[in-house]
């Protein structure tokens, strides 16, 4: 997706011309794929414009660089101020999409990581509908012929630069066949999400979405916040390990991700969800999470970080 450019890009410490916000190209992550980023929305809510969850994302960051081993010179306070000051300074009054990077600079190379320099920073710019303004009526998936990466090959708790690899090439597989988005499963065969969103269905009535660990899929804030919205309006949901028969089967399914939102799934390997309409559990739950997240149901204000 093309990308709207603003004022300002934070790199360690500093905030710079967006057309200045360059690495040299041989930085280490450019060779190697070692980092880790985030992705955050903020929105425009009754009172001023509002990141969602920002900590919870900042802490993911912070997570994810632990498992690379990789020391992040900048405190959860101080990502989490500094996000906020970037919509200030860049006046992105209408909501914007955050992208945080923590990458191995210029310095050294070879495989070894160790000695080239940690670097930090945060882009924001305006951003549309992830996965397009068709996705309101639902999307159609393709289970992918790419394995997700199984943990012991890539660290699926960590929203690694590198893993996305594997996400990239399963989603160009899916789109040039005529789909919107690809569901992965594990090396075990068993579901585990797509490549940018975690996946639910609903049967009889119950909620049920991979277990993030053992499906190796990564802990989606936006599906933590499902999990709360849903089980708030009285449904039942678990995690639970399925199988590419569950998804044939579901009465209904929806993805879930900071970028795409929450967005139905019409189709599964063309074989439809229901009646290929969005089902009324996810509506509800997608509308409820459209207010949440625009500061439009107080039982949710903690979520929202204000600027
Ligand atoms: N899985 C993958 C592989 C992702 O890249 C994302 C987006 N961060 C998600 C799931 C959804 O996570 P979240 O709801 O925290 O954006």
């Amino acid at each position: 997706m093309p990308i709207t450019p603003t004022k300002k890009i934070w790199m360690d410490g500093e905030f710079v011309d967006w057309d200045d916000a360059t690495v040299h190209v041989l930085s280490h992550t450019l060779h190697y794929g070692m980092g880790a980023f985030e992705g955050i929305r903020a929105y425009k809510t009754p009172n001023g414009v509002a990141i969602f969850r920002l900590k919870d994302h900042m802490e993911r960051l912070l997570r994810s660089c632990r498992i690379l081993m990789m020391d992040v010179p900048y405190s959860l306070k101080e990502l989490c101020e500094t996000a906020k000051e970037l919509v200030r300074v860049n006046e992105l009054h209408d909501g914007c999409y955050l992208r945080p990077i923590v990458y191995l600079g210029y310095g050294e190379i070879g495989v070894n990581p160790i000695g080239a320099p940690v670097q930090t920073a945060i882009a924001a710019w305006p951003w549309g509908a992830y996965l397009g303004e068709h996705a309101e009526k639902g999307v159609r998936m393709k289970i992918s012929s790419w394995s997700r990466h199984h943990p012991n090959a890539m660290p699926t708790a960590s929203k690694t630069i590198g893993g996305y690899v594997n996400a990239s090439l399963a989603k160009v597989e899916a789109v040039k066949a005529g789909y919107d988005e690809a569901i992965m499963l594990g090396p075990d065969g068993r579901v585990s999400e797509c490549t940018g969103e975690n996946l639910f269905i609903v049967k009889d009535g119950v909620i049920l979405s991979p277990p993030p660990s053992e499906a190796g899929a990564l802990r989606g804030i936006t599906q933590a916040s499902i999990v709360k919205i849903a089980a708030d309006l009285g449904y039942v949901v678990s995690f639970e390990a399925m199988r590419r028969d569950d998804l044939y089967l579901a009465d209904e399914a929806f993805l879930t991700g900071t970028a795409a939102e929450v967005v139905p799934i019409s189709s599964v390997d063309d074989r439809l969800v229901g009646d290929g309409n969005p089902g009324p559990i996810t509506t509800e739950i997608k509308t409820t999470y459209h207010q949440a997240i625009r500061g439009e149901r107080p039982q949710y204000e903690e979520w929202l970080a204000r600027v």
